[in-house]
């Protein structure tokens, strides 16, 4: 049918052509017989029917189109009138064509305004150190190491290196990426870090393991994503304790020199976690014949003579809390000129919790080209763009979407009113063995719970931010070594954090963020173990997270309370547009950025604290 209305249409524009020359010529309107006008009208919408077929067929020319008239009028169907030459069921399809191509366009214009707004929000200043900004200095070229892959697996083909990648579930985004390597002995690790990997039970890498290590010992900049409890923490500690190895080889660090790798955590407890890792494989390292290799603890709530003790003996590796790194940086206790490795554990956390301007500042005490990492479980799309700024041709490995949560944890999700709560969750506490953790959003709250678990006979034990340190590594520790059963905290205990076998994550409230509640429930099911996550919700739930929260309990294929299917469908039709789930800023799944309450949130903040400096930082300071 279409290429006879082609035909027709053609034959119709020369006629009407002719016509209107004549037109032109005399003014002289002949006689149009009804038959011939009702041919003409029926030609008129044979176009219209096969305009609007190719409306519908394009999609997404429909919508750039919209300034032609033509096109318009046929995707008007007040235009059509009755139509005697097609089907009723004809004209059904084609309005239903219509409606689908408007739905493209709305989904089209939903997209554009995302991007606007994405936009706008990576507008604000890069993370890069100041002086680089000031002085424009822009580094191009990935920094050189001496590692190589063994010449097998160099040798292997981009689409066997794929095929690997894509049994194991790794995404990689990037130019010239590494190949996979499944075993650290192809990694090339010495005998020390081996045995040091045996010691604690590790025999294979994990899939983070098998792109990342090699990515980052081939001197490549990475942005890390990967589930709670996969393994990330070796990803950037076995390369750095092989680079400060190979610096120690070439020329011992002697007194007040180093750090050469530096390691961000966002929390004291998980920079004192990953220092004592450190220390394990350098402890096997010097038993097996090869030098020393020193990491230096700088976190707040210790005395710094510890550190610049260290430090004074030359240092390779510093861990460190960001508010009293700068401390030590402003005091000239430390320097970055020998600096070239720096990794943000928990990145986005980080940036979330309001240190972006300190982070800024260390920046500026690097002296040249540094490897950037950063690595965390949740990395919402703003935060990566953002992030990149500070990046030199960065990988991005994924394995699974980031902010999802692990599928090791049974998450259950319950409605207890929040008066019922304290008593419920002694109940609540009889569904696993120990250990248990409990988060609470507000250390009121976990003062109080922790008074009534003591009360009740429980072995628990609590930190929070209002602690002093020494209690908090006292709690951590017995807690740690299984002396205590409970451990209840607020989310300064949320990040990072490997406790052995947690049994059961307690959710005393549903935290603000969704991504915090993935962090929260990732302190069990670590690595090949199971656990339990409970979380209680009530009235007092904010009704975008429970959204977020049910649209996270359907993607981890959890059951989805009776509560959480009834909550507000009709937020929903929009949540998967494309390839793009949920909110761009945050990473939630149960809306979109354009109705991002966190979005909303920091934007009026920041509005009202215009001129200020780091407005987020007296919460930043609990840490
Ligand atoms: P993440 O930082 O991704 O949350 P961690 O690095 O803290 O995870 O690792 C979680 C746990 O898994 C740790 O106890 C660690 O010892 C263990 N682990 C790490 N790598 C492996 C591996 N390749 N095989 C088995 N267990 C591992
Ligand atoms: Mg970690």
């Amino acid at each position: 049918m279409s290429q006879d209305s082609a035909s027709q249409k053609k034959r119709y524009y020369q006629e009407e052509r002719k016509e209107s020359e004549n037109e032109d010529d005399d003014k002289y309107q002949p006689y149009v017989p009804v038959k011939e006008r009702k041919k003409q009208k029926l030609m008129k919408l044979g176009r219209i029917v096969q305009l609007t077929a190719e409306a519908a067929s394009q999609g997404k020319s429909s919508s750039e189109n919209e300034g032609d008239e033509d096109s318009q009028s046929a995707a008007d169907p007040e235009n059509w009138g009755r139509k005697y030459n097609i089907s009723l069921l004809d004209q059904h399809t084609e309005l239903k064509k219509i409606a689908e191509a408007k739905k493209v366009s709305a989904v089209e214009k939903q997209l554009k305004e995302e991007e606007k707004i994405l936009e706008s929000v990576a507008q604000q200043k890069a993370l890069m150190g100041v002086a680089e900004l000031a002085k424009g200095i822009q580094y191009e070229d990935p920094i050189k190491t001496s590692w190589r892959p063994p010449r097998a697996i160099a040798a292997m083909s981009e689409e066997r290196r794929n095929a690997i990648r894509k049994h194991l579930r790794i995404l990689v985004e990037g130019d010239d990426v590494a190949p996979p390597i499944a075993s650290f002995r192809d990694m090339k690790f010495p005998k020390g870090i081996l045995n040091g990997l045996a010691a604690r039970g590790i025999k294979r890498p994990t899939p983070i393991q098998i792109q990342g290590i090699p990515t980052v010992l081939s001197g490549r900049d990475l942005i890390g994503i990967a589930f709670t409890g996969s393994g990330k923490t070796l990803v950037f500690v076995l390369p750095i304790v092989m680079f400060a190895l190979e610096q120690e080889y070439r020329l011992p660090f002697v007194r007040n020199e180093g750090p050469y790798g530096l390691i961000i955590c966002p929390s004291r407890e998980l920079a004192k976690q990953t220092h004592d890792i450190i220390m394990h494989y350098s402890r096997h390292l010097k038993e097996s014949g090869m030098p020393e290799i020193r990491s230096c603890l700088a976190i707040g709530g210790l005395p710094v003579s510890e550190a610049v003790e260290v430090i004074s003996r030359g240092v390779h590796i510093m861990v460190a809390t960001p508010g009293r790194l700068m401390d030590m940086l402003d005091k000239k206790m430390v320097s970055l000129d020998v600096c070239r490795y720096l990794c943000m554990d928990e990145a986005d956390r980080m940036i979330d919790m309001g240190f972006e301007e300190d982070v800024r500042t260390i920046f500026s005490f690097f002296k040249g080209q540094r490897q950037t990492l950063l690595f965390s479980a949740t990395m919402p799309k703003k935060i990566q763009n953002f992030a990149r700024s500070a990046l030199v041709k960065p990988v991005t490995i994924n394995v699974g979407r980031a902010g999802a949560a692990s599928m090791n944890v049974t998450q259950e999700v319950e409605y207890v009113k929040q008066e019922a709560k304290v008593v419920y969750l002694l109940e609540c506490l009889q569904k696993t063995a120990p250990p248990v953790l409990i988060f609470a959003e507000k250390k009121q709250d976990v003062d109080c719970i922790h008074e009534y678990l003591l009360l009740k006979g429980v072995e628990a034990v609590a930190i929070h931010g209002g602690k002093d340190q020494e209690e908090r590594s006292r709690a951590v520790e017995a807690y740690r070594d299984g002396k205590k059963d409970v451990l209840v905290a607020t989310d300064v205990a949320s990040k990072g954090l490997d406790f052995p076998n947690v049994q059961h994550v307690i959710n005393y409230d549903m935290p603000d963020d969704v991504e915090n509640y993935v962090h929260r429930i990732g302190r069990t099911g670590r690595s090949n173990t199971k656990g339990l996550a409970t979380t209680f919700v009530n009235k007092t739930t904010e009704q975008s997270v429970l959204l977020d929260l049910k649209h996270l309990l359907i993607e981890a294929k959890q059951k989805v309370p009776e509560f959480l299917v009834e909550l507000c469908p009709e937020a929903e039709q929009y949540l998967d547009l494309g390839d793009s789930h949920g909110c761009s800023y945050c990473g939630g799944l149960g809306h979109r950025i354009t109705d991002c309450p966190k979005l909303e949130a920091v934007q009026s903040k920041q509005a009202s604290n215009i001129g200020r400096r780091d407005y987020l930082s007296n919460t930043a300071a609990d840490y």
